[in-house]
C-alpha cells in the first residue's frame, strides 16, 4: 500500500529525473488508446516546455492512431527503431514490459525507466514507479505532475489529458467518473480546452468505412450464456472489405456495450490464426482483468484484453465458458 506522502516523494523523484536527464524517450502500450497517445503527447509538450530533450515513440511499427491526429504533438513521433538509448525512458499506461512491444529493447537500453500508470496490475518494472490505480487515466497522473515539475499547464497540454480522461472515463461514464475526475477536467477546460471541440473531434468523426464495419459487427451481436453475455466479432477481411482502419475498431465496444440486462461484454478480433479479446464488465462484481489474465492478458476490473492463440470460433466458445453464465 502507498501512502500519500510515499506518493508525493514520487512524483518529486520522477520529477527530478526527468528535469536532470539529457534524454528522454515517452512512450505507452501496443495498440496505443486515447489514454496511451494522450498521456504521451501531455507528458512530451510538458518536458518540452520545461527544456528538456524529449522525443515521443510508439511500442509498434505501426503507425500512431490517424483519430488522434488533431492533437498538438502528434508530429513529433519517432519509430523506436530510429532512437538512440535514452537516459530515461518513461512507459506510460503500460503494466508490463511485454506491452511496450517493439520498444522495449529500447527501454531496457535506456540509462533509467520510470513507469507511469493507472492499471492496479501494474508490475512496477521501472527504476521508479508512480503508479495510481485509484487515477481515472494515466494522463490524470502526468496532469498532476505538472506543478511538480514547475510547468504551467498550456491549453495543448490540457487538451491531450483531457482525451485520455474523455477516452478511458467512456465519456465520463465508467466507475472511474471520481469527483477527483470531473475536477480534473473541469480545470483542464479553465486552462482553455474546448470540451465540445474534443468530444466531436473523438466521436462524431466516424468515417464511412469505420460505420460499415460497425454495421457489419451490429449485425453479428448475439446474446449468450443464458442472456448475461453480448458479443460480436470483427473477422480479418472486414477491415479490407470495408476499408476502414485498424484504429477505428477502437471505440466499436462502446456501442456494443449499450446491450441492456447483460453482465459481459466482448467483442472478439481475427488476428491471423489467432484473436484479439476485448473484454468489459457492465455488472460490479464482476473483474474482466482476472478473467483476461486467465488467458495471457489484464487490464483493468471492468475493461480488459487478451490474445488467445486460438481461431475466432474456438476463442468465442472458450471464452464464453469462463464468462457468467458459461459452463465453466
Ligand atoms: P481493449 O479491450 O484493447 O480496449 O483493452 C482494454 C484494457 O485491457 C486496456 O487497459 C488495455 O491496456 C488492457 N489490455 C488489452 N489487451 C491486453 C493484453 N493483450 N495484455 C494485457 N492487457 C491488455
Ligand atoms: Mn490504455
Ligand atoms: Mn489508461
Amino acid at each position: 500500500m502507498t501512502t500519500s506522502s510515499d506518493a508525493v516523494s514520487v512524483e518529486r523523484a520522477v520529477a527530478q529525473a526527468l528535469r536532470a536527464a539529457r534524454s528522454v524517450v515517452v512512450c505507452a502500450h501496443v495498440n496505443p488508446d486515447g489514454d496511451a497517445v494522450g498521456a504521451v503527447l501531455a507528458l512530451t509538450l510538458a518536458l518540452r516546455e520545461a527544456g528538456v530533450n524529449v522525443v515521443p515513440t510508439l511500442a509498434d511499427a505501426h503507425d500512431a492512431p490517424a483519430t488522434y491526429r488533431f492533437l498538438e504533438g502528434f508530429d513529433l513521433y519517432r519509430p523506436c527503431a530510429e532512437l538512440d538509448a535514452p537516459d530515461v525512458f518513461v512507459a506510460l499506461d503500460t503494466p508490463t514490459w511485454a506491452r511496450l512491444g517493439d520498444a522495449e529493447t529500447l527501454a531496457r537500453s535506456a540509462g533509467a525507466v520510470v513507469v507511469v500508470d493507472h492499471h492496479s496490475d501494474d508490475a512496477c518494472f521501472g527504476s521508479l514507479n508512480l503508479v495510481d490505480s485509484a487515477a481515472a487515466s494515466t494522463a490524470s497522473i502526468v496532469w498532476r505532475l505538472l506543478p511538480v515539475l514547475g510547468v504551467a499547464p498550456t491549453p495543448a497540454i490540457a487538451a491531450a489529458c483531457y482525451v485520455a480522461l474523455m477516452t478511458d472515463t467512456g465519456r465520463f461514464s465508467y466507475s472511474n467518473t471520481t469527483p477527483r475526475a470531473l475536477r480534473d477536467a473541469a480545470d483542464m477546460i479553465e486552462v482553455g480546452v474546448d470540451a465540445r471541440s474534443l468530444y466531436s473531434k473523438v466521436y462524431e468523426s466516424r468515417t464511412a468505412p469505420a460505420l460499415a464495419l460497425l454495421g457489419r459487427v451490429l449485425s453479428r451481436i448475439t446474446i449468450a450464456n443464458n442472456g448475461r453475455v453480448v458479443y460480436s466479432w470483427i473477422a480479418a477481411n472486414d477491415l479490407a472489405e470495408t476499408g476502414a482502419l485498424a484504429e477505428e475498431t477502437e471505440n466499436v465496444v462502446d456501442i456494443v456495450r449499450q446491450t441492456g440486462r447483460v453482465d459481459a461484454v466482448v467483442i472478439f478480433k481475427e488476428e491471423g490464426g489467432t484473436t484479439k479479446v476485448s473484454l468489459r464488465a457492465k455488472c460490479p462484481t464482476l473483474d474482466v482483468g482476472a478473467i483476461a489474465r486467465s488467458f495471457g492478458g489484464g487490464g483493468h476490473v471492468a475493461a480488459a484484453g487478451a490474445t488467445v492463440d486460438l481461431p475466432l470460433q474456438d476463442a468465442i466458445a472458450t471464452v464464453l465458458r469462463v464468462l457468467p453464465g458459461g459452463a465453466a
